[in-house]
């Protein structure tokens, strides 16, 4: 990893990328002050730190990717995250998602099923200084039964479906945020749970993730 470095340099490039997020269509000012404030570079090998003011995502090796910005600005808006929101995302990766969630909140569970990356990125993040998000290894597709309810789940796969155990761990007036659909690509789906046996469902534009694993999701 590289020496965790944030100069003026990188300041300008993440100025420029919030200002190309906003002129895509991303107008929550405090998701995109999140993006501004977190150094993407560092969660980037330094050989491939080119990339990371670039909007796309890269992979972070065991078959997985960091998402691209537009993608974790889309999704966090939509989750609409309150400052005393209890928020669990499924799928931590790099951990640059995570970090963005803990700019909005101090209350962030973070689970991730590949151990290789869940050690990496508890080691990262812990360099970092984000050290406020509960981070887990093990099937998110079932949720964190022992830390529901949440005002916030933020699924970072694509799921075949709404995953039952991740609905039932809303609490009321929470919102799940999920791609859904088939290998190709996935429809991002929001569900606000309105009441104990309401929800209602949104749909949203198009992506293509890597696949959610384990009960609820694909076959590994
Ligand atoms: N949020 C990540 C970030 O900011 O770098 C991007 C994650 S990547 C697009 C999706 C992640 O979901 C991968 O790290 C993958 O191992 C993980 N994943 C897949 N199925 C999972 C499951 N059932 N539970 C937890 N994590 C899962």
């Amino acid at each position: 990893m590289s020496p965790l470095q944030d100069t003026y340099r990188h300041q300008g490039q993440r100025r420029a990328l919030a200002r190309e997020l906003r002129r895509r269509g991303i107008y929550d000012e405090r998701v995109l002050a999140a993006l501004e404030a977190v150094p993407r570079h560092l969660f980037f090998e330094p050989a491939f730190e080119a990339h990371a003011y670039q909007d796309k995502a890269f992979p972070i090796g065991e078959g997985q990717t960091i998402s691209q910005p537009y993608t974790v600005a889309y999704q966090t808006q939509l989750l609409n995250v309150q400052p005393t929101d209890r928020v669990l995302e499924v799928g931590t990766g790099s951990g640059y998602q995570c970090a963005v969630l803990l700019r909005l909140t101090a209350h962030v569970e973070s689970i991730e099923f590949n151990e290789v990356l869940f050690r990496r990125t508890k080691a990262f993040l812990a360099a970092l200084g984000a050290t406020g998000a509960g981070l887990h290894c093990g099937d998110g597709s079932v949720g964190l039964p022992d830390k529901a309810p949440f005002d916030g789940i933020l699924v970072t796969a694509g799921a075949p479906g709404l995953p039952p155990a991740l609905l039932r761990q809303l609490r009321v007036g929470g919102r799940l945020v999920i791609p859904v659909g088939d290998n190709q690509a996935q429809r991002m789906i929001r569900v606000t749970r309105e009441g104990p046996e309401s929800f209602v469902r949104e749909e949203f534009e198009t992506f293509r993730f890597v696949p959610l694993l384990g009960a609820s999701g694909w076959r590994a």
